[in-house]
């Protein structure tokens, strides 16, 4: 008898599910809070981890017409899925946060990308080719104002203030800085980079100007300008850390069980003998490990879920495996090829950040390539 073919999401020991849906409503959530100002989408990291190419499709197909990556080859692979969709093409921008060398313009053209200018040694590089080129180059300007990261600082800004000619040929399409504190609204540093902004743009080219993150966007109106530039929040990262999350939970997380062990008091579980058991107990071991982005810092501190039903994770959490205590869910159901949420519906991306002593975005962006993904919704349909 001929053995048939096994779907890899039935024989993948954990089933990654992204909602497409729910980044769609949770765009348009952003785009509803933050109107008259535009909404972008930052789709850097493949996403934060969740597939560039399905989510900037849904986006592109709920009407999101600006986009930012972090580097050029993000960048090239995302106007590649845009040029499959008839309304936005090479006409919605992409913006590439990092900047791009200029050996690169050759790319930058052909894919119809915008730099972002952190320096003033990007813009001598870019106008310059401008001028020998006799056209002008869409940009985007980056300001610093208390990231100390990228972007052009106090000094650079008064000398481009000064010599105007440091942009001849630059089509400056937008003025950027980026906020450090915007998830605590009551940081005073919030309110210092609001007026550094704000003097920055005074001096410079009349042109657009985008300043909010996720979280800016709810620090209110005077933080969004023309175009606001939320990223984790699409994804289902709370965006306002001290009230309840806004958004829609986007992904969930379901490690399958491969065995289930019966162990006496006194028993270790795990590497490191870190957890031992004070009554008999039943452990079940999940196909889910550090090597799937499911972080070893999560050992003897996370939750699993077998139903509503909490199972706590105990002992190390291993390269390909991690053990639960699932003695509070009957036999029955706890069993070999049941499954366990690891993030979901009880227990969300920000929970098991907590947990593993780190944000939400490291969570989404470390998610592994080992897992089966099924996307909900977008454009194609339900998966
Ligand atoms: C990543 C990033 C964003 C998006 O930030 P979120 O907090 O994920 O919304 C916006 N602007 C810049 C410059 C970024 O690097």
């Amino acid at each position: 008898m001929a053995l048939e073919p096994m779907p890899a999401a039935a024989r993948a020991g954990a089933v990654l599910t992204v909602d497409l849906d729910a980044i769609v409503a949770n765009w348009r959530r952003l785009a509803a809070t933050a109107a008259p100002a535009a909404c972008a989408a930052v789709v850097k990291a493949d996403a934060y981890g969740l597939g560039a190419a399905p989510v900037i499709e849904a986006l592109a197909a709920a009407g999101c017409r600006v986009f930012f990556v972090a580097t050029l080859d993000e960048a090239i692979a995302a106007r590649a899925v845009l040029r499959q969709q008839p309304a936005a093409g090479n006409a919605a921008p992409i913006y590439v946060l990092n900047g791009a060398p200029i050996a690169a313009a050759a790319e930058v053209a052909e894919h119809a990308l915008r730099p972002v200018l952190n320096s003033l040694a990007d813009l001598a590089d870019w106008a310059g080719l401008a001028q020998r080129q006799g056209r002008t180059l869409p940009v985007a300007l980056h300001v610093d104002t208390g990231m100390a990261r990228l972007g052009l600082p106090a000094a650079e800004r008064a000398i481009v203030a000064c010599e105007p000619d440091r942009l001849a040929g630059l089509d400056v399409r937008l003025i950027m800085s980026h906020l450090a504190c915007a998830d605590q609204p009551t940081h005073p540093l919030n309110a210092r980079q609001l007026a550094t902004f704000a003097a920055a743009l005074a001096v410079l080219p009349p042109v657009r100007a985008s300043f909010a993150n996720s979280s800016g966007v709810f620090l209110g109106a005077f933080y969004r300008f023309d175009l606001v530039r939320p990223g984790a929040a699409l994804y289902g990262v709370n965006p306002t850390p001290d009230q309840a999350n806004p958004m829609r939970p986007v992904i969930e997380l379901k490690g399958r069980i491969l065995q289930v062990r019966a162990i006496a008091a006194a028993d270790s579980v795990g590497y490191d003998a870190t957890y031992t058991a004070a009554s008999p107990t039943r452990i079940a071991t999940v196909a889910v490990g550090y090597a799937d982005g499911y972080c070893r810092a999560l050992s003897n501190r996370a939750s699993g879920y077998v139903g509503a039903v909490r199972v706590p994770l105990v002992g190390r959490v291993s390269m390909d495996l991690t053990t639960f205590d699932v003695s509070g869910v009957p036999e029955q159901v706890a069993r070999p090829g049941a499954w366990i949420e690891l993030i979901g519906r009880h227990h969300d991306v920000d929970a098991v950040a907590g947990e593993a002593g780190t944000i939400g975005y490291e969570i989404l962006t470390a998610l592994g390539r080992r897992y089966a993904r099924v996307y909900h919704g977008g454009t194609s349909g339900a998966a």
